[in-house]
């Protein structure tokens, strides 16, 4: 195969799916590269039946998605909508909460599978007729203002204007474009399963920070009468070893003690899956013929489950920022790395900020020191009780720009 696109999107995963759809409707001559074969959608569902990864896609994300008519009846009936979010420490008294009813919307996100919001995508974009390559790995990328070109695995090639590197967080186009990462290894993994409750979960994400890292159930809808949740458990990378090595039972006894046993005990679980848990940033979000977007250009510890939700921003402002030079048929200079200064400035600045502010919760909870964990005691009281500060990390959360 030679072809050339005005823009190629390099992986169809959440974030590549969605950029590649918004370029479409655009009216950009878009093509998508994916490794996997669509067979492959979710290399990860559980026992259960189910994706064992889940999205807690926040209203902002919520509402891109329906704009582009992928958020359907399929959608709706595999998520969770929830109302509330409950964080507490779990080496002391402090505690926050938030409600929709403060925050004056019908709903703080939903949590929904990976698969089935991956399916949707994919079925989109060949409804859009977006020329789509999948079962091939890009393995070579040569860069120019005008045309870079692409080499797949089996020696194809294909040319396009500008590259979108939605590759994920070990990205190959980043390092093909020799763009450099900061990485800070958090020494610790993270399981995901899912878990039938004994009693319901509220419409509510929980997550109890240990000293050993947080630990989030998030609500799943309830099946055959029987309560779901998605949980994300972090922990040391030697203690997620022991618990990841434990049968059905001895995971469910620890799972429920590590909840302080808020739901009566946990009937069932599915099979754990582990990922090492590391932040990254890439130094730079451009390069001549390249542009990274998602996981490719940031990846943040998932407890506050935001990765998602700041890929699609990304997106948003990488479309909003090219509008104007799709629009003056200025197409042909596309790869100049200056048409995207803004891009980097916008989304660079913005998820630094969200990785820093995740270091630091993981530093202030993981320490053992009685003063730090009084103040940060002290600190959950003193934020539950200001509604001014509340109202901020509630717009964060709600991913309000
Ligand atoms: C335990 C855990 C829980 C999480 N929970 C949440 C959550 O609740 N909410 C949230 O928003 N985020 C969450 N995240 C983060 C989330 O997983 C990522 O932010 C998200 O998957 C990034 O999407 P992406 O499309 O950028 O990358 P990916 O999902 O990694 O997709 C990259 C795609 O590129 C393809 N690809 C890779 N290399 C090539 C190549 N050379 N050629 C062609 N194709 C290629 C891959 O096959 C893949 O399809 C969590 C992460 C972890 C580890």
């Amino acid at each position: 195969m030679t072809g050339h696109a005005t823009i190629a999107v390099v992986g169809a995963g959440v974030v590549g799916a969605v950029t590649a759809l918004m370029l479409h409707r655009a009216g950009v001559d878009v093509v998508v590269l994916e490794q996997r074969p669509p067979e492959a959608v979710a290399p990860t569902v559980g026992t259960l039946g189910e994706d064992l990864r889940t999205w807690a896609l926040s209203p902002a994300s919520l509402a891109l998605l329906d704009e582009l008519d992928v958020w359907d009846a399929s959608c709706r009936a595999a998520s969770c909508s929830y109302h509330g979010m409950e964080v507490w420490d779990g080496e002391g008294t402090g505690r926050i909460s938030f409600t929709a009813a403060e925050a004056q919307v019908p709903e703080l996100g939903r949590i929904l599978p990976n698969q089935v919001l991956v399916t949707r995508l994919w079925d989109a974009l060949a409804r859009d007729g977006i020329r789509c390559v999948d079962g091939r790995a890009v393995v070579a990328f040569e860069a120019a203002a005008t045309r870079s070109t692409l080499t797949l695995d089996d020696a194809t090639t294909l040319t396009a204007g500008l590259v979108v590197a939605a590759d994920g967080g070990d990205s190959k186009m980043r390092d093909l474009a020799g763009i450099e990462v900061d990485e800070e290894d958090t020494g610790q993994r993270a399981i995901a399963t899912l878990a039938v409750i004994r009693q319901p979960h509220e419409a509510t994400a929980w997550q109890r920070f240990l000293p050993t890292g947080p630990l989030a159930f998030l609500p799943l809808p309830d099946r055959a009468g029987q309560h779901r949740v998605s949980v994300v458990w972090s922990l040391d990378a030697e203690q997620a070893a022991a618990v990841e090595a434990l049968d059905d039972a001895a995971f469910a006894t620890a799972l429920d003690d590590a909840i302080e046993g808020r739901f009566g005990g946990i009937a069932a679980v599915d099979r754990r899956l582990g990922f090492p848990l590391r932040q990254r940033h890439a130094r730079r979000y451009r390069s001549l013929g390249l542009v990274l977007v998602g996981d490719a250009a940031h990846v943040l510890h998932p407890l506050a489950g935001q990765g998602v939700n700041l890929g699609l921003k990304d997106a948003k402002v990488l479309l909003h920022e090219l509008r104007p030079h799709l629009r003056s048929g200025r197409c042909a200079a596309l790869g100049d790395p200056d048409l995207l200064y803004h891009y980097e400035r916008i989304r660079r600045g913005e998820n630094a900020i969200m990785l820093r502010a995740m270091s630091g919760l993981k530093r202030l909870f993981g320490a053992d020191d009685l003063g730090l964990r009084w103040a940060r005691n002290q600190g959950l009281r003193w934020v539950d009780d200001l509604p001014v500060v509340k109202r901020e990390l509630l717009r964060q959360a709600l991913g309000r720009a």
